[in-house]
């Protein structure tokens, strides 16, 4: 009999992943960070190679932004971005990662700064969030693109406007309740020492803008 195919009920995987694959909740921020840091590296690793491209460091950065009155969490980064089948792809296919490719694509040995791999991270932001919002626009593209997604029910993608090239990640954080606090994931103070405890190692700056302290 020919060798078959496990199948996975993505739904399921999905939400096992969410819940049990962390220890810590707070890890959410390390994982978006990280992601908005391979994606300043890719430019910087595209320009080394490509005469029309300049890597001017100062343009390259991070930003997280709370808003307690809408609940949200932003983080945006100047990066590469995504295009419509990237967002497909690379947010579509739990596993799948781009920066795993990219680093084979690009032939890029030890030495190198870029740490996704395993195409799982970047749902991490289920586990603080109800909805997840990512909008993008990939470096050489006018075009922009939302893609939204509530975690396991699926995601959507739409076409929007965005100014500058770069993602854009907006976590609509979750209500507290009598088990469990999400509303210090909009704290500055709290943010900060997320930030300090996983991130100290990025090498672009990582600003932040907290409203409504
Ligand atoms: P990993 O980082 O291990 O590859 P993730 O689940 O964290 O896996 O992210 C999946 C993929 O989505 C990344 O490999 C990358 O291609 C893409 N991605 C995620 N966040 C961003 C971002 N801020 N900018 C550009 N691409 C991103
Ligand atoms: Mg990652």
């Amino acid at each position: 009999m020919a060798k078959k195919q496990f199948k996975a009920e993505s739904k399921r995987l999905l939400e096992m992943m969410i819940n049990s694959i962390y220890t810590q909740r707070e890890i959410f921020l390390r994982e978006l960070v990280s992601n908005a840091s391979d994606a300043i590296d890719k430019i910087y690793y595209k320009a080394l190679s490509d005469d029309q491209l300049v890597f001017n460091k100062e343009d390259y950065y991070i930003k997280v932004t709370a808003d307690k009155a809408s609940r949200t969490l932003t983080i945006t980064d100047t990066g590469i971005g995504m295009t419509k089948e990237d967002l497909e792809n690379n947010l579509g296919i739990i596993a799948k990662s781009g920066s795993l490719a990219f680093k084979k694509e690009n032939e890029l040995k030890d030495g190198h700064n870029i740490i996704g791999q395993f195409g799982v991270g970047f749902y991490s932001a289920f586990m603080v969030a109800d909805v997840v919002t990512v909008t993008s626009r990939a470096l050489g593209s006018d075009e922009a693109f939302r893609w939204e997604s509530k975690g396991a029910d699926g995601y959507t993608i739409t076409s929007c406007e965005k100014d500058a090239v770069g993602t854009e990640i907006t976590l609509t954080i979750k209500e507290n309740t009598e088990d469990d606090q999400y509303d210090e994931y909009l704290e500055e103070y709290r943010l900060k020492s997320i930030i300090k405890k996983y991130s100290d190692f990025i090498r672009y700056p990582i600003k932040m803008d907290v409203k409504g302290q």
